[in-house]
């Protein structure tokens, strides 16, 4: 463990990264919200928000963008996320630092989140040359009949704090190219680093002559998404967060017919087979678990080992756990942050309680460490419970660093285990054994969206689709064909004879 900073120092390196990223001063006191670092708990300046009713005219700017950049030429769209790209490289260790400092991830992870931010806007300056359609034998002489992918219309993008800008980069990149504009909400804990955006964004712009507007940002907390999800102009709303959040949108998106793309929670396991590699096991298992303090959808929730490697198993995690660098994010050698919040806290807590009330044995941490009672900063020691069978606790999300042991016999059980939970992102088994990893993979094995051997459950590239079953809410971003979720696709018969035969032999008149 290692000392905190005090207050003033990542103030004042806030103050000085922000004047970089071109949002010199951002902030008034008399601002509803209030932009809080979970380094030292303290209060870095207030923002001012919007209001509800100030929705109308935000998307009302994006719809007007949206006519003129539909009918630019996807190739040409692509330059202004190329400029994105190359403005994130030039702005890397800045954006990232205020990532950390905003969200509480350790450096190295928020400069990987900013890396992944400038690979998806490469692949998607390579998509704005791929939108491509199907031509379909029509069963009629002299047609055509082919598919085409239009704009959609301003996409909606609601955001969580664990990913502050990552999400929105998803999000954004693809729906540029694709001709649409974007409405921005981001987590009312990341309103900085979505300055720091919105401000590159328009910079990206102006680069490649693009109109204003593209993207537009509703700052403030989910009375502000709400207003953006009854939107009837947003076509789409890409939502990102807990499968409660997800369950409230989604209605509201349905019941006035628009779209919805869903990234919502995950409980994701590992199973650990009797042939595993044990070293790259424990390797995996600890950056999955420990890593961004347990604040990822991936973060790997639940192992389930086999009974021959259990133990042995268990104990090189105690061991593991015991020498994780707990400490500042803005360290070079820490490995585990803070959690975001008191209620963070809280709900790691509730679930370590009731873990052990359900039967659980703590193998290590649970403990809040390093800052004093009176301090807003939360920093818990990553935790292990060994549980007896998989209860309620184990299978509910609670977004912190706490991993739940469970042992299996059967591989035909393991499988159910990691399927029986409400959730379907990502699984990982490790297995040296060909047979059990082709049936985790296969139709018949994990019901996940994301489905790992021999590698964690956390952490994904941007080149597949990303996205998960059940409640996790179905949604796919990223690379792949995801891109077409937000395009509309039209179905063209085109005559180019001079007869008019119908479809299916139809005779009339
Ligand atoms: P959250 O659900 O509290 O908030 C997410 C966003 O939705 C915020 O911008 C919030 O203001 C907004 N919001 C909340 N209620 C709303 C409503 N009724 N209408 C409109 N907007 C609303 O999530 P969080 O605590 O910021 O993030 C953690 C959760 O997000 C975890 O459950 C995690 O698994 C999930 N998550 C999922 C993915 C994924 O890709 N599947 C990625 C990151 C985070």
């Amino acid at each position: 463990m290692t000392a905190l900073p005090t207050h003033p120092e990542v103030a004042a390196l806030a103050t000085g990264v922000l004047a970089r990223l071109g949002v010199p001063d951002p902030f008034d006191p008399g601002g509803d919200l209030a932009c809080r670092t979970p380094v030292t708990g303290g209060i870095l300046g207030r923002v001012r928000g919007h209001r509800p009713q100030d929705v109308d005219a935000l998307v009302g700017r994006a719809d007007h963008a949206f006519q003129q950049w539909r009918r630019v030429p996807a190739p040409a769209r692509g330059q202004v996320v190329r400029e994105l790209g190359q403005l994130l490289r030039e702005h890397k260790r800045d954006l990232g630092l205020l990532v950390s400092i905003e969200a509480g991830k350790i450096l190295a992870e928020g400069l990987g989140e900013v890396q992944e931010m400038i690979d998806i806007c490469e692949l998607a300056v390579g998509q704005s040359r791929q939108l491509f359609g199907r031509i379909i034998a029509s069963e009629r002489p002299g047609h055509r009949l082919m598919e085409q992918w239009h704009p959609l219309g301003v996409v909606g993008v609601l955001s969580a704090f664990n990913f502050p800008v990552a999400v929105w980069s998803w999000n954004t990149a693809i729906a540029l190219v694709c001709g649409n504009t974007v409405v921005w909400k981001p987590s009312e804990h990341a309103v900085l680093t979505a300055l720091a955006c919105d401000r590159l964004l328009a910079e990206a712009a102006v680069r490649a002559g693009a109109p204003d507007d593209l993207g537009v940002l509703a700052l403030g907390a989910a009375e502000v998404g709400a207003a953006v999800v009854d939107d009837p102009r947003v076509a789409l709303v890409s939502a990102t967060g807990s499968t409660e959040t997800g369950r409230a949108v989604a209605g509201r998106v349905a019941n006035r017919f628009g779209r919805c793309l869903l990234e919502l929670g995950g409980n994701n396991a590992a199973v650990v087979c009797p042939s595993a590699d044990l070293d790259l096991t424990v390797r995996s298992i600890v950056f999955a678990a420990a890593g961004t303090a347990g604040q990822r959808c991936t973060t790997l929730r639940r192992v389930i080992a086999h009974a021959s490697v259990a133990d042995e198993l268990a104990e090189r995690l105690v061991a593991a756990y015991r020498s994780l660098p707990i400490g500042s994010p803005l360290d070079e050698g820490t490995l585990v942050g803070p959690v975001i919040n008191a209620v963070a806290h809280e709900r790691h807590r509730a679930a370590v309680e009731q873990a052990v009330a359900e039967g659980g044995r703590l193998l290590h941490g649970g403990d809040r460490v390093l800052a004093d009672d009176a301090a807003d900063a939360w920093y818990v020691q990553p935790t292990l419970i060994d549980m007896p069978e998989q209860t309620a606790v184990v299978r509910r999300e609670t977004f912190s660093p706490l991993l739940y042991l469970l042992t299996y016999t059967d591989l035909a059980d393991a499988i159910e285990l990691n399927n029986a939970v409400p959730q379907g992102l990502s699984s990982a088994i490790f297995t040296r054994d060909v047979r059990e990893a082709e049936l985790f993979v296969s139709a018949t094995g994990s019901d996940c969206g994301i489905v790992n051997v021999n590698t964690g459950p956390s952490g994904a590239e941007i080149g597949g689709a990303f996205g998960g079953e059940k409640e996790t809410g179905g949604g796919r971003e990223s690379g792949s064909d995801a891109w077409k979720g937000y395009m509309r696709r039209a179905t063209s018969t085109v005559n180019y004879s001079s007869d008019l035969p119908l479809a299916q032999g139809v005779s009339f008149g």
